[in-house]
C-alpha cells in the first residue's frame, strides 16, 4: 500500500489557521502604502521584545543581517577574532569573515551539538572580540558556562532556530550581549519572505543598531558611521504581528510532538539503534528540528524518500571543512565532535500540525529500515 508523503516540513497547514489575521494586517499595511520600516515595524518591534523578555528588538532583513549588525555594532572588524561553533548554519561564521575577522572554532558537545563551553578557555586570545552561541535545532547553548569563559567578553546569542527557547526559565536573546533572530517562512516564527531581528538589553548598543540599519543615519542624511540595508518590510512586520500570537502554542505542539517520538521509538525498540535529541534540564527546547543519530545515515535517507517520508540533513559538511575557510587551515579531524555528527545526524518532521498517524508512519519505516539492515 502506498502511503501518503509526509513532509519534512510545510507550511500549508497553517495557513487556514492565521489567513484571516494575516489577511487582515496586509490590508492594513496596503492601505498605508508605507512598505519599509514605519508604525507597523515599531509595533512588531514592542510586541517581540516583550515576548522575547527584552528591553530592546530591533527588526531588521533577515537573520544572517541580524549576526551583520550585531558584530558590526560590536566594532568587529579586521585583526579581530570572533570564536563560534563549526556545527551550524553557514550565516554564523560567515557574517564574521565578512567584516575581515577571523572565525576561530570550537568543538560541539555531542549531547546538545551547542558549543562546548568547557572548551572556549583555550581558544580565547586577546584578539577575540566576540563569542557566537548557537541554539541549535532549538535548544539552548550553556549560556551561564559560556557567559562565564567569556569574561567580558561580548557574547552573541544565534537565536535564528530558537525563537521561544527559555534558559534557566528565561527566553534566548536576553542572556548574552546581543541576540539575532531571523523570520525566514521555515523558522518556528516565519515571515513572508526575509526577516530578522536582533534584540538587546544594552540601551546604547540598541541605539546603534538602530543607526546602523539605514547606514549608519542620523539624523536623515547625516551619516556617523559605515551601515548597510538591514531595514525589515512592514509587509514582513504585518505578517510576524499576526503569526506572534500563535508561537507560543506551535512551540508547545512541537514539544509535543517529540514526546510523541519517543514513545513510539521506544515502543519499537528502536532507541539503541537511533539515537533520540537529549533535552537538557532548564533549556526549554522548541524543537525547530528533531534531530536523530543513526547508522547508515544516507541510506535510511534514501529508503525514507522512497517512501515518501522526508527528511533532510543539517549539516552534512561543518563549517571548518568548507572550501572557503580552507585558508583558516583546519585540517580533518580538527573538531571529531562536529564530523562525527555531520556524519550521523538526521531531521525528521516535526512541525507543530504533523499528526500522531504520519509520526507513527515515520517510525514504522525507520523499523522496517531496520529490520531488514542490522
Ligand atoms: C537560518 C539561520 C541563520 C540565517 O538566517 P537568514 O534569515 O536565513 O539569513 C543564521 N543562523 C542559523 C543558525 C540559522 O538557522
Amino acid at each position: 500500500m502506498r502511503q501518503n508523503p509526509i513532509p519534512l516540513f510545510t507550511l500549508g497547514r497553517q495557513w487556514p489557521e492565521v489567513e484571516n489575521e494575516v489577511r487582515q494586517a496586509l490590508e492594513r499595511v496596503f492601505a498605508t502604502q508605507q512598505f519599509i520600516l514605519g508604525p507597523e515595524v515599531a509595533a512588531f518591534e514592542r510586541e517581540i521584545a516583550a515576548f522575547l523578555q527584552v528591553d530592546f528588538a530591533v527588526g531588521v532583513s533577515s537573520g544572517t543581517d541580524a549576526l551583520l549588525a550585531a558584530l558590526m555594532a560590536l566594532g568587529v572588524g579586521p585583526g579581530d577574532e570572533v570564536i563560534t561553533t563549526p556545527f551550524t548554519f553557514f550565516a554564523t561564521a560567515g557574517t564574521v569573515a565578512r567584516l575581515g575577522a577571523k572565525p576561530v572554532f570550537v568543538d560541539i558537545s555531542p549531547v546538545d551539538f551547542n558549543l562546548d563551553a568547557t572548551q572556549l578557555p583555550k581558544a580565547i586570545t586577546p584578539r577575540t572580540k566576540a563569542i557566537v552561541p548557537v541554539h541549535l535545532y532549538g535548544q539552548a547553548a550553556d549560556m551561564d558556562a559560556i557567559r562565564e569563559a567569556a569574561a567580558g567578553i561580548p557574547v552573541v546569542e544565534d537565536c535564528a532556530q530558537a525563537i521561544g527557547t527559555t534558559y534557566k526559565g528565561r527566553p534566548v536573546g536576553g542572556l548574552g550581549t546581543v541576540g539575532c533572530f531571523s523570520f525566514f517562512p521555515t523558522k518556528n516564527l516565519g515571515a513572508f519572505g526575509d526577516g530578522g531581528l536582533v534584540t538587546t538589553n544594552d540601551p546604547k548598543l540598541a541605539e546603534l543598531l538602530v543607526d546602523l540599519r539605514v547606514h549608519g543615519m542620523r539624523p536623515r542624511y547625516v551619516h556617523h558611521t559605515v551601515g548597510g540595508n538591514f531595514r525589515l518590510d512592514a509587509i514582513q512586520a504585518a505578517v510576524l504581528r499576526a503569526k506572534l500570537p500563535h508561537l507560543a502554542r506551535w512551540n508547545q505542539a512541537r514539544r509535543e510532538n517529540a514526546q510523541r517520538y519517543l514513545k513510539l521509538f521506544t515502543d519499537a525498540g528502536l532507541t539503541e539503534i537511533v539515537k533520540l535529541p537529549e533535552e537538557l534540564p532548564d533549556r526549554g527546547h522548541t524543537y525547530h528540528q528533531y534531530v536523530v543519530r543513526v547508522p547508515q545515515r544516507d541510506e535510511l535517507r534514501a529508503f525514507l524518500a522512497d517512501r515518501g517520508v522526508g527528511t533532510e540533513v543539517y549539516y552534512p559538511i561543518p563549517l571548518h571543512r568548507q572550501k572557503c575557510f580552507a585558508n583558516l587551515g583546519y585540517g580533518q579531524g580538527a573538531f571529531p565532535e562536529a564530523e562525527k555528527a555531520a556524519a550521523e545526524v538526521l531531521a525528521l518532521p516535526i512541525f507543530p500540525e504533523l499528526t500522531g498517524q504520519e509520526q507513527e508512519q515515520v517510525v514504522a519505516t525507520m523499523a522496517e529500515f531496520f529490520a531488514t539492515r542490522l
